[in-house]
């Protein structure tokens, strides 16, 4: 069933979506060549229950993790794309690294990731990067009342393409609010004109994903950690979004992004 939102349910949304975009922008500033993967965690776990907020990856158990997830962040480091899983590594000059996060506060969630270069960039990642950024845009842009849910996955696609990037189609965007994961899913490619009526009201998580030279993965042993199947870097972008009368309301913006 989908529950589409009243204007302050969304408005309640908005106040997860500014602390999750504010938490996101902070830990990018934290991340740097030298700084472990789990003091980015510890760092987030502290800003997490200041704020009394919840995490939603906390005991969260899908069927293909191994256990429950037991951490704040999703961290995917280089050819890590989804799920990365918080562990002891030290970030090194050039790392490619995405933090995803989905935070709840008065049981209204947000989701949000952010993909950045620590240190020296090489120019393919951030084009990369950069492709994720413009296709989460178009998605974005194409979420409008009275269209259908494949205008959003065509124009991600079509932006992946355009790039020249395939597109894997096992996991994409979804509906979000009183949980994470809510009906409907958000494929990142798919045919304009076809799908879910998007109304007012609904609120979404879109989330374009792309491996620079392939559109396959592989799970690590954990089941959490997806990583591009052929060793290649990877991007994910993700914000949370509203449908509204009045056009695409984003709820996770962070400063320039
Ligand atoms: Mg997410
Ligand atoms: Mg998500």
């Amino acid at each position: 069933m989908i529950e589409l939102k009243s204007a302050e349910e969304i408005g309640r949304m908005a106040v997860t979506g500014q602390f999750v975009g504010e938490l996101l922008t902070e830990l990018s500033e934290v991340a740097a060549a030298g700084v472990n993967l789990m003091d980015l965690e510890h760092h987030a776990r502290r800003r997490v229950e200041e704020r009394g907020a919840d995490s939603c990856y906390w005991d969260y158990a899908p069927s293909f993790g191994r256990g429950p997830f037991r951490n704040v962040l999703c961290l995917s480091v280089n050819d890590a794309v989804l799920h990365g899983l918080p562990h002891d590594y030290v970030l090194r000059d050039g790392d490619l690294v995405s933090i995803d996060m989905a935070l709840a506060i008065d049981g209204w969630a947000a989701d949000s990731a952010y993909s950045f270069v620590v240190g020296t960039p090489d120019p393919e990642d951030l084009e990369l990067i950069e492709a994720t950024e413009v296709a989460l845009e178009a998605g974005i842009g194409a979420a409008r009342a009275g269209g259908r849910i494949g205008d959003i996955s065509a124009a991600i696609g079509g932006v992946a393409r355009s790039y020249g990037y395939g597109v894997n189609g096992e996991f994409g965007g979804h509906g979000i609010g009183r949980t994470m994961h809510e009906a409907p899913h958000v494929a990142n490619d798919g045919r304009a004109g076809r799908g879910m009526k998007l109304e007012a009201g609904l609120t979404l998580a879109i989330e374009p994903w792309l491996c620079r030279t392939t559109d396959k993965i592989r799970y690590d042993a954990d089941g959490w950690t997806i990583r591009s199947a052929d060793g290649s870097r990877t991007a994910h972008s993700e914000h949370t979004i509203a449908v509204t009368a009045e056009g695409p309301r984003v709820l996770t913006r962070r400063a320039g992004n």
